[in-house]
């Protein structure tokens, strides 16, 4: 079932869409749609419908809406703050963050981020960062539309933090792990921020205000891990436990006990 985004537009059933231009020539050329095939098309906010393409030519993609399409996503949402890494790496980590039910994607500069972007091309890799998630959404049918944010610096990830349970991934933390937390408490609005590193870590005076500002460093256990991989192994932990990644015990545990406290 080939999946599209119209975010322009108000979803409802018996109606007509015409699908965004960026998306007819995939349609009509590389998937070689033709009218009768069946489509879901999403608003990007968390609305999606079976449709029916009524009409399709090289330049427009007529689908009728029939009835809403099964939501998939989590109950929890997590904020990924991400400082800047090399080259391929943030295209990864917001690939596989979005297909893990991430809810905002926040590219962090911190002092260590080997990446300086600025002007035009911070513009053209924001671009690229937000098409990657949007064809990560597409591909595994979420339709909501994850904002990858613009590159913010740490002021504005402290902002962040009150009123949050902010978890930080660091290396150097050596008593409280990912998991021990996940048993010892849950978010209570059911918001989590994430927040990793880039290949250099963090600086201990980056570390120190995070931790003023009431984040909790945890570690993801004894190897050092690549920023990408830490990003994600945090991010699925998070999401098997209050989320619905591969919902087990832990999570119904944690529901159950949440509800108990
Ligand atoms: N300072 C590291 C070193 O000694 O090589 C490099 C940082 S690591 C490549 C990138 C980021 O991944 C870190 O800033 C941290 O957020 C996270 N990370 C890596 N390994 C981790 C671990 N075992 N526990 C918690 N976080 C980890």
């Amino acid at each position: 079932m080939h999946y599209f985004f119209k975010e322009s537009a108000i979803l409802e059933a018996e109606r007509e869409i015409t699908l965004e231009a960026e998306d007819v020539n995939h349609a009509y050329r590389v998937l070689r749609l033709r009218k009768g095939a069946a489509v879901v098309v999403a608003d990007g906010r968390g609305a999606a419908y079976h449709g029916i393409i009524v009409s399709i030519t090289p330049g427009e993609v007529v689908v009728w809406l029939v009835e809403p399409a099964q939501n998939s996503e989590p109950a929890l949402k997590v904020t990924l703050l991400q400082s800047l890494a090399k080259g391929e790496k943030m295209d990864l980590v917001i690939r596989q963050a979005v297909e893990l039910g991430v809810s905002r994607i926040i590219p962090v500069l911190t002092e260590r981020s080997i990446p300086r972007l600025t002007g035009s091309r911070e513009a053209a890799r924001l671009l690229r960062w937000q098409k990657i998630a949007r064809s990560a959404a597409a591909q595994c049918r979420r339709a909501f539309l994850p904002p990858v944010e613009p590159i913010c610096d740490l002021d504005k990830v402290l902002k962040e933090i009150p009123g949050r349970l902010a978890l930080i991934p660091w290396e150097h933390e050596h008593e409280r792990g990912l998991a021990d937390l996940l048993w010892q408490i849950k978010p209570g609005n059911n918001e989590v921020l994430l927040f990793t590193g880039p290949e250099g870590g963090f600086s201990s005076a980056e570390i120190e205000a995070l931790c003023a500002a009431g984040a909790k460093t945890v570690h993801l256990g004894p190897r050092i891990l690549r920023a990408e991989t830490a990003a994600i192994a945090a991010l699925t932990m998070v999401q098997s436990a209050w989320g619905d990644v591969g919902t087990g015990p832990l999570s119904r545990y944690n529901l159950r006990d949440a509800n108990r406290k």
